[in-house]
């Protein structure tokens, strides 16, 4: 099986000795469907290939310088790890606390699947009575399981119904939120859309 190409792009690059090139690919037979089609993207000038790279941005393809995307690619990449890591440390956190045996606790409380679904099914916290059953067995929950299936907003109202709020759970969401606005740089375009995507 082939490859049915179709160039959309050819236009020369910034120091006008190479050609930026953009080609639309889909496998050759009958009925190709959109999911299997791709792009190919290439800036062929031994100059300009090191200095630029397309990127897409607000549905259009741009020319961009490569320092640049490089920054974005490890702003975004650093804003990651560090929202792992806050998540890593809040669960360290309430393990030291204690928080996390007090859940535990709570939910090996209940005499009954059904009970412990009724007072627990308002944190969405599973998909319905069958999933409730299977993550959280009766009376032989975990802390391993509280981590895997209780995320933190839920962790939040589950402590406030246990009247027990957390100041560590309080700390993480305004780290978090912190995070979570920091704005990432985005690479400046260099001349007009190399090319407009209509989808
Ligand atoms: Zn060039």
């Amino acid at each position: 099986m082939g490859t049915d190409r179709n160039e959309v792009v050819n236009i020369p690059c910034p120091c006008r000795q190479g050609r930026i090139i953009v080609t639309n690919c889909s496998p050759d037979h009958d009925y190709p469907r959109n999911s299997q089609s791709w792009r190919d993207e290439k800036i062929l000038c031994r100059d300009c290939e090191p200095k630029y790279c397309i990127v897409e941005q607000e549905e259009k393809l741009v020319l961009v310088r490569r320092q640049e995307c490089e920054q974005t690619e490890a702003a975004k990449k650093q804003k990651l790890q560090e929202m792992e890591r806050l998540k890593q440390e809040l669960w360290e956190n309430l393990e030291k606390n204690g928080e996390l045996d007090a859940v535990v606790g709570y939910l090996n409380s209940f005499k009954t699947t059904a009970t412990a679904y009724r007072h627990l099914s308002n944190l969405n916290i599973c998909l319905g009575f069958d999933d409730f059953r299977e993550k959280f067995p009766k009376q032989n929950c975990t802390k391993e399981r509280v981590r895997q299936y209780i995320y933190p907003q839920a962790l939040n109202k589950l402590l406030a119904q246990m009247q027990t709020p957390s100041k560590i759970l309080e700390r993480y969401f305004n780290h978090d939120l912190l995070l979570q606005s920091r704005t990432i740089p985005t690479p400046k375009p260099i001349g007009g859309p190399i090319l407009v995507l209509n989808r």
